[in-house]
């Protein structure tokens, strides 16, 4: 984002705009927490604001500051499509294409508004007039304080803010344990506590809610990990029999894939769960070091993300996509094995 950029920015919204804030389909910590900062930062300047999701999110983010506010695309679709239209201003946050927003991708592509994009994910398409990307930061919620920053705005975060704000930071980083958590991201976050986000009771309201079913589902998970010893790789799948059997909601998968990756040795791992409802497949990979799993997605899966976390689709079986992925594997032979 360049000196003018931020000049144009300061200009308009110098005076009250009607604004909305998109988060990318199935939002996850740091999508929320930086679409509600910065709502919450708006709203205090004095817009109207509005936090427009695709769909719903999981149980686990359902205390946010302001989150009740959230408008769901996907159940509220007209009068999400008239705020859409008549904004003057959108905010994108952590994603970088259209299509990442499923049924939104229409009317954002077709709204008069001026667009701002703010995102971490690799190759942002252009759809915006003015761009912040910065694949180097760990969350949406640290470019959020930075844009404030450049805004000379930083005195404006208040408790609420700085709660939203550390959500983020924390999801997207594993709590702060990432290589993507810099001494800058402490820095931001020394001073989110300072102002007001109180940490332990964040991370216990997002992480100290499992559900006995969650337990159960990821003891099945544990299950049927796999490895490959010979090419550092680890995966997981979940078929919709198991996911129905044990209550599945949304959220309850996160993070499981992280496991597979916990084992000395791995450097590649991936999860496999059934969505029989959309006849998808949903991937999700991470790896350590430099194996690019956002490359690894796109090329593969019809997906993408960063190059230690990324994710996909698949319109195959569940068989027929492990399948699939263990036959392609070979070609990384090289790069898994180093
Ligand atoms: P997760 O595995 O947690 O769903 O996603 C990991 C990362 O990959 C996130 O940053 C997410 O935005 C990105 N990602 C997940 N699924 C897709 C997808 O289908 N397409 C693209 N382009 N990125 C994805
Ligand atoms: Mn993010």
């Amino acid at each position: 984002m360049t000196k003018s950029d931020i000049t144009d920015i300061k200009q308009l919204l110098s005076k009250p705009k009607q604004i909305v804030i998109v988060p990318h389909k199935n939002p996850d910590g740091d999508a929320i927490g930086s679409t509600l900062a910065l709502y919450h930062y708006l709203i205090a300047k004095g817009h109207q604001a509005t936090v427009i999701a695709p769909n719903d999110y999981p149980e686990f983010l359902k205390w946010i500051p302001g989150e009740s506010n959230i408008i769901i695309h996907e159940v509220d679709t007209e009068e999400a499509d008239k705020l859409i239209e008549e904004a003057e201003l959108i905010f994108t946050l952590d994603f970088n294409a259209l299509h990442r927003t499923g049924a939104m991708e229409i009317p954002l592509a077709e709204a008069k508004a001026t667009k701002i994009l703010i995102d971490h994910h690799q190759q942002p398409d252009d759809y915006a007039k003015y761009i912040y990307s910065d694949v180097s930061i760990c969350s949406t919620c640290q470019m959020i304080y930075h844009f404030l920053e450049m805004l000379d705005d930083k005195y404006s975060i208040d408790s609420k803010i700085a709660t939203c704000l550390y959500v983020g930071i924390m999801t997207d980083t594993g709590s702060f344990r990432f290589a993507s958590t810099t001494a800058t991201t402490h820095r931001v976050v020394a001073d989110l506590i300072d102002k007001g986000a109180v940490n332990a009771d964040i991370h216990s309201s997002v992480y100290d809610n499992n559900s006995y079913d969650r337990l159960q589902l990821l003891g099945v998970a544990l299950n049927n990990l796999k490895i490959i010893p010979e090419l550092n790789t680890a995966y997981i799948s979940l078929s919709q029999k198991e996911l129905n059997k044990h209550n599945f909601t949304k959220g309850d998968t996160e993070g499981v894939v992280n496991y597979g990756l916990s084992i000395k040795g791995v450097k590649f791992a991936a999860i496999f769960i059934e969505h029989k409802q959309e006849g998808i497949i949903k991937i999700s990979l991470r790896s350590k070091d430099d194996f690019d799993v956002n490359e690894f997605a796109r090329e593969h899966f019809d997906g993408g993300g960063h190059i230690n976390a990324s994710g996909g689709r698949s319109n195959l079986s569940l068989s027929e996509t492990i399948t699939k992925f263990v036959s392609i594997l070979p070609q990384y032979s090289k790069a898994l094995k180093e």
